[in-house]
């Protein structure tokens, strides 16, 4: 596998975390990427659903070859009227966007599942003419083309970082086609790319008992979640093989070989 240098905007995502414990991606990989976001037409951006110590959703920009990383703790509003906070963190490399699983320890640990995806288009005004000044503005205007996310955005910082403190931003709908009052986050809850729950992707990662011994939250609302998701995915028989068209299957067999048995049975 082809490695590459460190991007200089990654040097805090590498130094958290320790890649020989951790599945997510190291940020080396060889990835296709202009220099810049402004020779990029389409940019992609990601949405992950992170269940650590907290409950959060994790907001990724790209731009400049990484992603800008914003932690939304209660999760993108289609409703214009509501303001979420979103704390930035360190960029993350782009193959981050497609990354799902579990996190067993350290930094992190706890089920990522990727909530949502696609491409996002700056809205350049004079006032804001490129990514780099929006970002030393704090003031983002931009139009998302997700699965579950549409249209017209905003990202506003409302607090500059001072010494280890983090930029704390707010992201907005504005109103449009897209907009509304539906809870996107509780009619859309599964992964854009595998269907699955939480409970599902921490069932199927293998990692159930240790995640059991020592869940990141034991307390409050992630406490509580932990708990459900670890019961859920302790239980044996998984969600799909219940589907209607398997027991369709198994009736229509069990007839076949009844019908087949009878005649031996009169000889
Ligand atoms: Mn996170």
């Amino acid at each position: 596998m082809a490695t590459r240098k460190q991007h200089p905007r990654l040097k805090t995502y590498e130094s958290k975390r320790d890649f020989a414990i951790s599945p997510e991606p190291s940020g080396r990989a060889a990835t296709k990427t202009g220099k810049s976001g402004r020779s990029h037409t389409k940019l992609s951006f990601c949405v992950q659903k992170h269940l650590a110590s907290h409950l959060h959703y994790d907001f990724r920009l790209e731009y400049d070859g990484v992603l800008l990383s914003w932690s939304v703790p209660k999760g993108p509003s289609l409703d214009p009227k509501i303001r979420r906070m979103a704390i930035r963190t360190e960029d993350h490399p782009l193959d981050y966007g497609g990354f799902e699983g579990v996190i067993p320890s350290g930094y992190g640990a706890g089920v990522v599942l990727l909530w949502d995806k696609g491409t996002w288009t700056p809205e350049f005004v004079p006032d804001l003419p490129d990514v780099e000044t929006m970002l030393d503005k704090g003031e983002i205007k931009f139009n998302l083309d997700g699965v579950k996310l549409k249209g017209s955005w905003v990202l506003v910082r409302t607090q500059k970082a001072a010494g280890s403190t983090r930029e704390s931003w707010l992201l907005m709908k504005h109103k449009d086609f897209w907009s509304g009052n539906v809870d996107v986050l509780e009619v859309a809850p599964l992964s854009v790319k595998s269907d699955r729950d939480l409970s599902q992707i921490l069932g199927e990662s293998g990692e159930t008992e240790t995640m059991a011994e020592h869940p990141p939250a034991a307390g409050g609302d992630a406490g509580k979640l932990w708990r459900e998701i670890i019961e859920a995915a302790q239980k044996p028989a998984p969600k799909p093989a219940k589907s209607k068209r398997r027991t369709t299957t198994k009736k229509r067999a069990t007839g076949k070989s009844r019908t087949a048995r009878a005649p031996v049975k009169k000889r």
